[in-house]
């Protein structure tokens, strides 16, 4: 072993060891920010050191290829807002899908997959490689709003079974072959690109999310297999963690909604359907002083942020607002649902940019027995995860996604802008229940209002 292969290899194991540690870290709020850290450095690490590998040819186009990458996602991540980050993730995903996709393509038409554990490596991971690239290309589109949220072809289903079996069949043929000619390849690609697209296609509404972290499972795989037939360990690693980390947060996720992922795949909720019926009652409308005054006599309010907060940037007013109500001595908490927002984490990353404490931060099964001893639920900007209806509407498409029981609190009070639905489209029996009024407003506008009228009964 040359100095110089030691070292790649002495450096692979420290990539590893950042990445595995950096992931660990990003399981906390409190330790995040050092997490990102660590794996970046790690990233950094296995980059320069690959520079070193004996023969390496095409320096040029190489730096010029990363200052070209590394300047757009440095750019993008700079200007990305917050509420478009599911988009980002999505396409950051679809490119490392489409890397490994294009690792195997290059190295069949170079001839160097030989032998029928490599030939079933790159062929798997290019096939992994190549749906996920096109799923998450049609995903960021989707949720861009370039293209509409859902599409369903005729017979979808069958298409999608039909499809799957010819591409699997393409990619059986090339490891049977060994040797498949340039038709072949191009064949088995761009039936994996449609195969892709065509599974995302009519994935809309509430599944998003879940979809987005299953092609980052499926990239991390595709990258651990090409890894292999470069024979490449940092490859290797990084594929694995971010294969084993993308599964576990897609079971999580899809246990969130209780919506299994042959559901997710092949019975999406497409934002057309709807509760059963119309929902009996009316939406009754609460002042900004009535409002006010509710909360800062209660003795407990427990605050349900959704995508609304993050829209309207209310996060700072939102924690002004609970720091006062503190003062006045009323006990202040924040219910967090797993799936609110537009990404795993995103309320939690709002509240703890404005700067509320992690102590005062409750998931579901935490918080959800504690709704009954609260005085006030005040719901910020959200719909779809506090819908009594995936309680108690079988016929609900949301029907057993588990939610935040702020209906069973003395009094809920809702700040929206108006009677929208909720992302998945299904009208919320939330806002027609008898406990139940509605602050109508921008929730950063809505939340000043109440803050005034608490000062004033302060003072
Ligand atoms: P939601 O169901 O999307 O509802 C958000 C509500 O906020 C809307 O009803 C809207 O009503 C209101 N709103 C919008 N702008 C507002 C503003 N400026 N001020 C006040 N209110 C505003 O939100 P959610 O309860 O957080 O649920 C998240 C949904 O997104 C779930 O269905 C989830 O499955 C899905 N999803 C989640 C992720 C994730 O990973 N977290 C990713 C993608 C999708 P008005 O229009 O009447 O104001």
């Amino acid at each position: 072993m040359t100095g110089a292969t030691w070292l790649i290899n002495i450096s692979y194991f420290v990539v590893a060891v950042l990445f595995i540690l950096g992931l660990k870290a990003m399981a906390s709020p409190v330790s995040a920010r050092k997490g990102i850290v660590w794996a970046g450095a790690g990233m950094v690490l296995a980059t320069v050191v690959t520079f070193l590998t004996p023969g390496m040819q095409n320096m040029l186009l190489i730096v010029l290829a990363l200052a070209l990458g590394g300047s757009l996602a440095w750019w993008s991540g700079k200007v990305v807002k917050m509420t478009d980050m599911p988009q980002m993730v999505a396409i950051y995903n679809g490119m490392g899908g489409g890397a490994a996709a294009a690792i195997a393509a290059l190295e069949f038409a170079r001839g160097h997959v030989t032998g029928p554990v490599v030939t079933t490596l790159a062929t798997l991971g290019a096939l992994i490689g190549a749906v996920s690239f096109s799923g998450s290309c049609v995903a960021w589109a989707k949720l861009q709003g370039v293209m509409q949220k859902a599409f369903r072809l005729p017979a979808q289903n069958a298409v999608n079974v039909v499809l799957g079996l010819v591409t699997i069949g393409f990619g059986v043929a090339i490891v049977l072959s060994g040797h498949p000619s340039p038709l072949h390849i191009i064949l088995f690609f761009a039936l994996a690109l449609l195969l892709g697209a065509v599974l995302t296609l009519p994935i809309g509404g509430a599944d998003m999310p879940v979809v987005i972290s299953l092609f980052n499972a499926f990239t991390g795989l595709a990258v651990g297999f090409e890894g292999y037939v470069l024979g490449n360990p940092a490859l290797i690693i990084a594929g694995i963690v971010v294969g084993a980390a993308g599964t576990l947060l897609t079971q999580l996720m899809a246990k969130a909604m209780n919506r299994p992922l042959t559901n997710i795949l092949f019975q999406p909720i497409t934002g057309e359907a709807q509760a059963g019926g119309a929902i009996a009652g009316s939406m009754k409308e609460v002042s900004g002083l009535d409002a006010a005054a509710m909360m800062r006599y209660a003795q407990k309010v427990i605050v349900v942020p959704g995508y609304g907060m993050a829209v309207a940037g209310a996060q700072h007013k939102v924690w002004e607002m609970a720091q006062l109500l503190e003062k006045e001595g009323v006990e202040v908490k924040f219910a967090i649902h797993p799936v609110a927002g537009r990404m795993p984490g995103h309320m939690n990353v709002l509240l703890a940019e404005a700067g509320v404490p992690y102590d005062k931060i409750f998931d579901l099964e935490e918080i959800n027995a504690e709704f009954p001893l609260a005085d006030v639920a005040l719901v910020i900007g959200a719909n779809d995860v506090v819908n009594p209806v995936a309680r108690t509407d079988k016929s609900s498409p949301i029907y057993g996604m588990p939610i935040l029981d702020a209906d069973k609190a003395q009094n809920v009070i809702v700040i929206k802008r108006g009677k929208g639905a909720g992302y998945s489209g299904i009208e919320n029996a939330l806002f027609y229940e008898d406990n139940c009024r509605m602050l109508y407003g921008s929730a950063q506008q809505a939340v000043a209002d109440v803050i005034a009228h608490v000062k004033e009964m302060a003072g």
